[in-house]
C-alpha cells in the first residue's frame, strides 16, 4: 500500500461542484469522483449537467444534477439540501461557477459588474454558507478565483478582477472563521489560463501570445494540472494547509 498517496484519496465522501455543466467545472467533477468522491452537480443548463453526470457515472461513483443559479441565495440552500437528502453528506465544495467580461470602465452600466459580483463572488459566498452549514470537522472548501485576483489583466476587465480578488479575501476570512472552530479548511486556486467555453471568448493568436509574453512556461495550462490541485487542496493530503491561494498559472503571477 502506498500511505501517501492514500491521503489524496476521497472514498466515501461527497463533493459539491458549482458550475459543472462545462469547462473546468465538468473536468473537476469527473477527477473527484476518480478519486472516490460523489459528486453533486450544480449549474444552469441541465442538459450539460447530464453530460457531465454521465461521465461521473462512468468512474463507479454516484452523481446528483441539480439546476440551480448560484447568485441565488435560496437556490444554493437547496443544491446543499438536496445533496444532504441525496448522498447523506457533504464534505467538499469546489467554487467554480463564474462569467467572465471585458468591458472598458467608463462605458461598463452597473448591471453588468453587478451581475459578474453577483456570480462571481457572491454565489460563492451564497454556496459556502449552505454548505458549510452542513459540514463536518475534516471538510474543505475549494474556491477557483483567478490569477486576475493578483495581477492585471491585458484586456479591460474591472468586474471579473474585482471579483476574483474579493473571493481571495473572502477565501482568507472564511478560512480563520471556520477552520479552527469548526474543522473546514478554505482555500482558493488562481488559475492561469485553460482552454474552455471561457476563454473561448478571447482570441486565439492574443490569448497565446499573451500567454507566451507573461508566463515561464509559455503556454495555456492543460485540465489535469488544475484537477491535481483541486483533488490535493480537497482531500486529507492538505490537511494542514487553510486560507492560502494556490496560484496555478504557469508561473504568470510569479513575475
Ligand atoms: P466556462 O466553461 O464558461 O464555465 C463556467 C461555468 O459556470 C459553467 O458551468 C456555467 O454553467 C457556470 N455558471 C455561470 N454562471 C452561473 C450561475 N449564475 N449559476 C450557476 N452556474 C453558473 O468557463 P471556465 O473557464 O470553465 O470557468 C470556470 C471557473 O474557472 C470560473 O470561475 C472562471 O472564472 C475560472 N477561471 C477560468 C480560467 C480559464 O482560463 N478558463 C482561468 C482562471 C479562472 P451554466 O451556464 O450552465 O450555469
Amino acid at each position: 500500500m502506498n500511505q501517501v498517496l492514500d491521503l489524496f484519496r476521497l472514498d466515501g465522501k461527497v463533493a459539491v461542484v458549482t458550475g459543472a455543466s462545462s469547462g473546468l467545472g465538468a473536468g473537476f467533477a469527473l477527477a473527484l469522483a476518480q478519486a472516490g468522491a460523489d459528486v453533486v452537480l450544480a449549474a444552469r443548463r441541465v442538459d450539460r449537467l447530464r453530460d457531465t453526470e454521465k461521465q461521473v457515472a462512468e468512474t463507479g461513483r454516484r452523481a446528483l444534477t441539480v439546476a440551480a443559479d448560484v447568485s441565488d441565495p435560496e437556490q444554493c440552500e437547496a443544491v446543499a439540501e438536496q445533496a444532504v437528502a441525496a448522498l447523506g453528506r457533504i464534505d467538499i465544495l469546489v467554487n467554480n461557477a463564474g462569467v467572465g467580461t471585458a468591458i472598458p470602465a467608463l462605458r461598463e452600466p452597473p448591471g453588468e459588474f453587478r451581475r459578474v459580483i453577483d456570480v462571481n463572488l457572491n454565489g460563492a459566498y451564497w454556496a459556502a454558507q449552505a454548505c458549510a452549514r452542513r459540514m463536518e470537522p475534516g471538510s474543505s472548501i475549494v474556491n477557483i478565483a483567478s490569477v486576475l485576483g493578483l495581477i492585471k489583466s491585458y484586456a479591460p476587465q474591472a468586474a471579473y478582477a474585482a471579483s476574483k480578488a474579493g473571493l481571495i479575501g473572502l477565501t482568507r476570512d472564511l478560512s480563520q472563521q471556520w477552520s479552527g472552530r469548526r474543522g473546514i479548511r478554505v482555500n482558493a486556486i488562481a488559475p492561469g489560463y485553460f482552454a474552455s467555453e471561457m476563454t473561448a471568448e478571447i482570441p486565439e493568436d492574443q490569448l497565446l501570445t499573451f500567454v507566451r509574453q507573461t508566463s515561464t512556461l509559455g503556454r495555456l495550462g492543460v485540465q489535469h494540472e488544475l484537477d491535481a490541485a483541486v483533488v490535493f487542496l480537497a482531500s486529507p493530503a492538505s490537511s494542514y494547509i487553510t486560507g492560502t491561494t494556490l496560484a496555478v498559472d504557469g508561473g504568470m503571477s510569479g513575475h
